[in-house]
């Protein structure tokens, strides 16, 4: 792992009240010695094996690249990762680090339920007591992940401020982290957030490109032409990206919630809609109005419903090493439907967004050339929600 360090480019940064400045420090500090310490690489990497499920596969998709007709499609199946997502990758990291700081208990924000979820997972297998803010409009659209925190022993608290989903949660978790600075530790749940939170999150998600590269190279022979993810905060894109960052012939490319498009009001594509600002302890790109007020975003995937992004993508984007490129409901939704008939897979609908780029991009591209997408969860979470948008009630 690379040395600590608080910026990326002009990106990055901590702007967090003085209260939270302790907490910081205490954190990052603890960070730099524990990243480098072997005896908790090893525990995190027996963890990351033995209960998330490690090594992910690197599956080659031979009914869609028959299908596109164009580049070859690999899927990196961080949907078989324990809880169904790759968030379980940073969950360990970060308990496993609280421990080590000598807390005793666990926040955490959570948007769809997935990181909550991860969260209240890892609490139970350390014993560690777990809070999860969520907004009180998601906890109503996704009562399924509420029984599952509360059922791992969790306690779910709603969140009634603003706009009740995502970005409120995070507030609200920062302020309870503010109170309890001594016995708690604040699992955030994205590459996002102030210093040491965007290098730590993209260190804990860097095994994805690790992997990825090993097994293309064993599979292939050579690098892969693209690799692309889908783009909430930004957490398994970063982790997919990180160890090709470096090899420029490989394109980066990151898939944004575009909602109803980028020239409705509907949108949440940062990078494509946004501009730089200062928001959750990090400058980044948000989605903002004229006067800086962060703009209330929408997608039809919660987990891409957030109105920013995490500080490294930033710096990629702005020096074009990394792409961001806006993909609408109904084409994930297309996407999502063409997944589970073409290869026998459900993919997240997050995911899914990062699937129906890979649709359009494969068909332009030369047989022997090669695609990676990270699908980054599975998509039994969104059934209910599908069949909705279909027009077709489901009860769980
Ligand atoms: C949370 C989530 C995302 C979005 O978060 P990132 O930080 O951008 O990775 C994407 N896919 C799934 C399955 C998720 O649960």
């Amino acid at each position: 792992m690379e040395n600590t360090k608080k910026h990326f480019g002009i990106y990055g940064g901590q702007y967090v009240p003085e209260i939270l400045m302790n907490a910081i420090d205490e954190l990052e500090k603890a960070y730099a010695f524990y990243r480098e310490d072997p005896e908790f690489i090893e525990t995190f990497n027996q963890l990351l094996q033995d209960y998330a499920g490690r090594p992910s596969r690197l599956y080659f998709a031979k009914e869609m690249t028959r299908d596109l007709n164009g580049a070859k499609i690999y899927l990196k199946r961080e949907d078989l990762n324990h809880t169904g997502a790759h968030k379980i990758n940073n969950v360990l990291g970060q308990a496993l680090l609280a421990q080590k700081m000598g807390k005793k208990r666990l926040i955490a924000e959570t948007g769809a339920g997935q990181h909550g979820v991860a969260t209240a997972t890892v609490a139970a297998l350390m014993k560690m007591p777990c809070e999860i803010y969520m907004g009180e409009e998601d906890m109503k659209r996704q009562a399924l992940n509420v029984y599952r925190m509360r059922l791992l022993g969790a306690k779910v608290v709603p969140v009634i401020s603003g706009t009740a989903s995502l970005k409120d949660a995070v507030s609200a978790a920062m302020a309870e982290w503010a109170k309890h600075l001594e016995d708690t530790h604040y699992c955030l749940g994205s590459a996002t957030g102030p210093h040491p939170f965007p290098t730590m999150v993209r260190d804990f998600q860097s095994d994805i490109s690790k992997e990825m590269k090993e097994q293309i190279l064993s599979k292939e022979g050579k690098l892969p032409d693209v690799v692309m993810a889908c783009v909430g905060g930004g957490a398994n894109a970063i982790g997919s990206f990180y160890h090709f960052i470096k090899d420029k012939a490989v394109r980066l490319i990151g898939c944004e919630g575009a909602g109803q498009g980028i020239d409705s009001l509907k949108s949440a594509a940062t990078m494509n809609i946004g501009s730089p600002g200062i928001f959750h302890g990090m400058k980044s790109y948000f989605c903002q109005n004229d006067y800086g007020q962060i703009a209330p975003v929408y997608s039809i995937s919660a987990g891409l419903d957030y109105p920013g992004i995490g500080p490294e993508h930033a710096y990629l984007h702005d020096i074009h090493r990394a792409q961001y490129v806006p993909v609408t409901d109904e084409e994930a939704v297309l996407a999502f439907e063409y997944l589970a008939k073409m290869e026998g897979i459900i993919p997240a609908i997050e995911s899914a967004h990062a699937i129906a780029y890979a649709m359009k991009l494969a068909p332009k591209m030369r047989k022997d050339q090669i695609i990676i997408v990270t699908l980054s969860g599975r998509g039994d979470k969104d059934c209910a929600a599908l069949a909705r948008y279909r027009g077709e009630m489901l009860y769980e």
